[in-house]
């Protein structure tokens, strides 16, 4: 196989000035909470999406994947929603809106290399993004990957990008990951004033891994979904007077429940007022290195989330149910909902069984074959 440099070299017909990449992540907990203002906890993963890229001097941007059999050209001066469509957004989306935020941005020759498994709930989305806004912050001088302010100010374009011209509407955790997450640590994200600290996240140090499982599970469900557990949170917010869910502390939770006219409501605001409390006690829990705790949060999250919030399936309710039996501290569903991933705090010693396990429960439900694999915190978006 060719590499990415050499790709690059035979499309374009010159070499890449560099090579940028950014993370996927997997959120250990707080689910459906960035939208409520509420708090997350994201890991950046080893898998990466690589950019290569070169600066043009007029405005045209030349894009590939070695992941989408298509070659895309557009001028910046284009871009608008839905143009261009389909995964090419991502990438001209972020020079776009670089330039609505006033920064001098012209054109690149972009091919892209995505490690980051797409669709699965990673955030093979944030990836591109994040690895074509360290390429443009270079290229350009615009020097924000340098700094942690310039970094949210990178994020902050990548989500725009997704949001407005890829039109998913998506809250901030996946770009804040990419870009500010640390080796050996996990990010907690504050969603309501974007402010992020580091918590110590190393496993090996406690004989543990993280074990993430695809299951291959389709989203097909989720847009409405997605849509509709916004819409309720948004009412609820509404009924009790605050602008955000974050506002209402878990200690005063009975009293804002009664205030809300009917069970469904009620059960999706317990689990976005509970999953908020709950990041923090799993927080406090790495800190104190207890993971056993951290465990048992895990698998409250997910509880909260399959029968409260009802947006876990099948596939993601089998993947913990096997790997809580089969003796992790603790598993449940991470990302969106209706299939991607979930994750399961596992014994080293028991990591073999536990995926054979999921394995063997899904063949024997004639599901799609998972794919499970263990993952460490790795580091932010940077030049290669
Ligand atoms: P996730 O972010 O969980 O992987 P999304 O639906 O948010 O799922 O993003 C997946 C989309 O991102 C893909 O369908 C594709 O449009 C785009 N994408 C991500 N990585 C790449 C890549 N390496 N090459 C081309 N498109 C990509
Ligand atoms: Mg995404």
């Amino acid at each position: 196989m060719p590499s990415l440099t050499e790709t690059f070299a035979a499309r374009f017909g010159h070499a890449p000035d560099g090579v940028w990449s950014a993370p996927g992540r997997v959120n250990l907990i707080g689910e459906h909470t960035d939208y409520n203002g509420g708090l997350a906890l994201p890991i950046a993963l080893p898998h990466r999406t690589h950019c290569a890229a070169a600066a043009r001097d007029d405005d045209l941007l030349r894009i590939h994947s070695l992941q989408e059999d298509s070659f895309v050209e557009v001028r910046i001066d284009e871009v608008t929603a839905g143009h261009p469509a389909g995964w090419t957004a991502y990438v001209a989306g972020v020079l776009w809106s670089l330039r609505q935020a006033g920064y001098a941005v012209r054109g690149l020759d972009v091919v892209v290399d995505g490690q980051v498994p797409l669709g699965a709930g990673l955030s093979s989305s944030a990836a591109l993004e994040c690895s074509v806004a360290a390429a443009a912050s270079d290229l350009f001088g615009l020097g924000l990957i340098e700094t942690a302010e310039g970094r949210s100010v990178l994020a902050a374009a990548c989500q725009r990008a997704e949001n407005d011209i890829a039109g998913a509407p998506t809250g901030g955790m996946d770009q804040a990951a990419a870009m500010h997450a640390t080796e050996n640590h996990a990010l907690r994200l504050d969603c309501r004033d974007g402010s992020t600290s580091q918590v110590p996240f190393d496993l090996s140090a406690h004989d543990l891994v993280l074990l993430v499982t695809d299951t291959r599970a389709s989203h097909a469900l989720a847009d409405g979904q997605y849509g509709a557990r916004r819409d309720s949170c948004e009412t609820a917010a509404d009924l009790l007077g605050v602008e955000y869910l974050r506002e209402i502390d878990v200690s005063a939770l009975d009293e804002a429940l009664a205030k809300l006219p009917d069970d469904v409501l009620r059960r999706r605001i317990r689990h976005v007022v509970t999953e908020i409390a709950r990041v923090d006690e799993v927080v406090e829990a790495l800190r104190q290195g207890d993971l056993a705790e951290v465990g048992r949060l895990f698998t409250a999250s997910h509880e909260s989330l399959r029968d409260d919030y009802e947006v876990s399936c099948t596939e993601l309710d089998l993947v913990v149910d096997t790997a809580v039996a089969e003796g992790a501290l603790g598993a449940r569903m991470t990302g969106g909902g209706f299939g991607g991933s979930a994750i399961a705090l596992v014994p080293v010693a028991c990591v073999e069984q536990v995926s054979a396990a999921i394995a063997a429960a899904f063949a024997e439900a004639q599901l799609t074959a998972p794919q499970s694999f263990s993952v460490t915190a790795a580091g932010p978006a940077a030049r290669d």
